[in-house]
């Protein structure tokens, strides 16, 4: 499976927490610190297990996640 990363916009995100019920290893949580627009926004426990899916990007109504995934290099 493919290894992942996810950068969150936390300025935009509004804690919502649609994201943490779809993530599949579970990695998501509600920050306990504000941001600046007074929501809690999502940070990630382990990277290291993300998948890269993107279930969490889609779900994102505010498109607040960028998705990263790391491609195999190519064998020549
Ligand atoms: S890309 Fe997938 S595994 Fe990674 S944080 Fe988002 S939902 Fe979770
Ligand atoms: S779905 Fe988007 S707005 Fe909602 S908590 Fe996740 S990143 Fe924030």
């Amino acid at each position: 499976m493919a290894k992942g990363r996810i950068v969150v916009d936390e300025g935009r995100c509004k804690g919502c927490r649609l994201c943490i019920s779809v993530c599949p290893p579970e990695i998501l949580v509600v920050s306990s610190r504000l941001n600046e627009r007074g929501y809690l926004p999502v940070e990630v426990t382990d990277m290291d297990r993300c998948t890269g899916c993107s279930l969490c990007a889609v779900m994102c109504p505010d498109v607040c996640i960028t998705v990263y995934r790391q491609v195999p290099a190519r064998s020549r």
